[in-house]
């Protein structure tokens, strides 16, 4: 392509919000192969809700509710933001935390009222030793609707499961389906437990996915394609995208994302819809034709 016909592609995309960074990039879009999605806040709206709350142990609801946003509200996760909003709708008042600590890809820890608290995944609770025998049918079921469970419990013994769900994006599902339409393979990438990943993953039709992806790990699933000889574009919004999106062929960052993810990415979609995707790739292949 002509330095003339990169400049018109640019202003092009810019006036359906796709903010390039470089004429490279928009170059390279169009020869994407694998495109790896990134599930909450890009594919998902990235504001989940609480939807459950199963008490165990003859535990009070409101109890449950008052410690975990107790402890979560130290905590800046989406995860706890669901739950803090939900204890504030409920009026419940929030307790002082001790010993607060964040466990990455896994959950919160700390102490309220001289009780030990843990609030988080699976993972968590195996690290401590807690016993959730008894809840991971219903945890399991949680899942399969979609929805993220997590664990509560204190002084080491289960008092609940707490589930939250993020509604995929209005439009993500068309967008999703322009993408399979050019012939690229999309791959979802999550943090999340594998059972909601698959669930989601069915629901917008990717069959590729990766659950339990520690953050550090992201990145490794783009340099393992790229090997591969796939040219790969990586889409994100969170902290913990950044890497990936930096090491991508085209990183493509949702506008509405964290500031980290936007300074990594070389394409920002400012309308955080996965629709500018298809729309980048669309500008690229008319960029390299010289078509104006
Ligand atoms: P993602 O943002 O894709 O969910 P993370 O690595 O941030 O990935 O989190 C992975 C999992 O760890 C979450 O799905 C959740 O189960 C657990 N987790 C992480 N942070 C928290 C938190 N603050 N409260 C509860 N659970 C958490
Ligand atoms: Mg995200």
């Amino acid at each position: 392509a002509t330095p003339m016909s990169v400049m018109v592609g640019i202003g092009k995309a810019a006036e359906s919000g796709i903010l390039i960074r470089n004429g490279e990039s928009l170059q390279t879009t169009s020869k994407i192969t694998t495109m790896i999605l990134d599930k909450t806040g890009t594919i998902t709206q990235g504001t989940p809700q609480v939807t459950d709350v199963v008490t165990f142990n003859n535990s009070d609801e409101n109890t449950v509710m008052q410690r975990v946003a107790s402890l979560e509200s130290s905590s800046e996760h989406p995860l706890a933001e669901a739950i803090t909003g939900h204890a504030k709708k409920q009026g419940l008042a929030l307790s002082k935390v001790a010993d607060f600590n964040a466990i990455t890809g896994k959950g919160v820890t700390g102490s309220v009222d001289g009780q030990t608290l843990l609030f988080g995944n699976k993972a968590l609770m195996d690290k401590y030793n807690v016993a959730v025998d008894d809840a991971t049918e219903q945890a399991q079921a949680l899942a399969s609707d979609a929805k993220t469970p997590m664990y509560f419990a204190s002084n080491n013994k289960l008092h609940a499961i707490i589930a939250v769900a993020d509604p995929i994006k209005e439009d993500s599902v068309e967008a999703i389906k322009r993408l399979q339409d050019k012939g690229i393979h999309l791959v979802m990438l999550t943090g999340d437990n594998k059972a909601t990943a698959q669930a989601v993953a069915k629901q917008v039709g990717i069959d590729d996915f990766i659950a339990e992806v520690m953050p550090d790990d992201k990145v490794n699933e783009v340099t393992k394609r790229q090997a591969n000889g796939e040219i790969v574009g990586m889409t994100g919004d969170g902290i913990n995208d950044a890497p990936a999106l930096a090491q991508a062929d085209v990183g493509f960052a949702i506008g509405t994302g964290t500031d980290v993810a936007i300074e990594s990415a070389d394409i920002t979609l400012m309308r955080g819809s996965l629709h500018g995707l298809a729309d980048a790739i669309a500008v690229s292949s008319a960029t390299i034709l010289n078509i104006k």
